[in-house]
């Protein structure tokens, strides 16, 4: 397919720097795409903790690198994520795992946000959680 989409824009896909760029966009089209395999309570694992922390818990400016679903080209940005314990946390380390399961994944903006809200308030119930993307968008 990717050979044909060479034709199609008028390159030679037998010529030597692209006579391996099919099997390199499959690759990497598989690794852009891996969150389809990863759930968020996979990432997390065993990184829940009781806690009677009550206070906001915010992580700010997690590096996020997506892909649109209309044209498959990148989107890319920070995720800030905030939530009010309820009895529950997780470790911060995981947030960013948890932005890639959704984010390695052909996405909208809006969509992701409310994944990563909705992954979060499954696993640790809190009393609130918030999403907030700031992203550049290629198309
Ligand atoms: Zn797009």
């Amino acid at each position: 397919m990717v050979r044909r989409q060479l034709e199609l824009i008028g390159e030679d896909p037998d010529r030597e720097g692209l006579l391996k760029t099919p099997s390199r966009v499959a690759k990497a089209q598989m690794w852009l795409t891996r969150g389809y395999g990863q759930t968020a309570s996979e990432v997390i694992g065993d990184a829940l903790f009781a806690e009677d922390h009550e206070n906001m818990v915010m992580v700010r400016d997690i590096e996020m690198y997506s892909m649109c679903e209309h044209h498959m080209l990148p989107f890319f940005g920070k995720v800030h994520i905030a939530y009010i314990p309820n009895g529950k946390i997780v470790g911060l380390s995981k947030l960013p795992r948890v932005v890639e399961v959704f984010a390695r994944r052909l996405q909208v903006q809006e969509r992701l946000g409310e994944q990563i809200a909705d992954a979060l308030e499954e696993v640790l119930q809190p009393k609130g959680v918030g999403v907030v993307i700031e992203a550049v968008h290629l198309c």
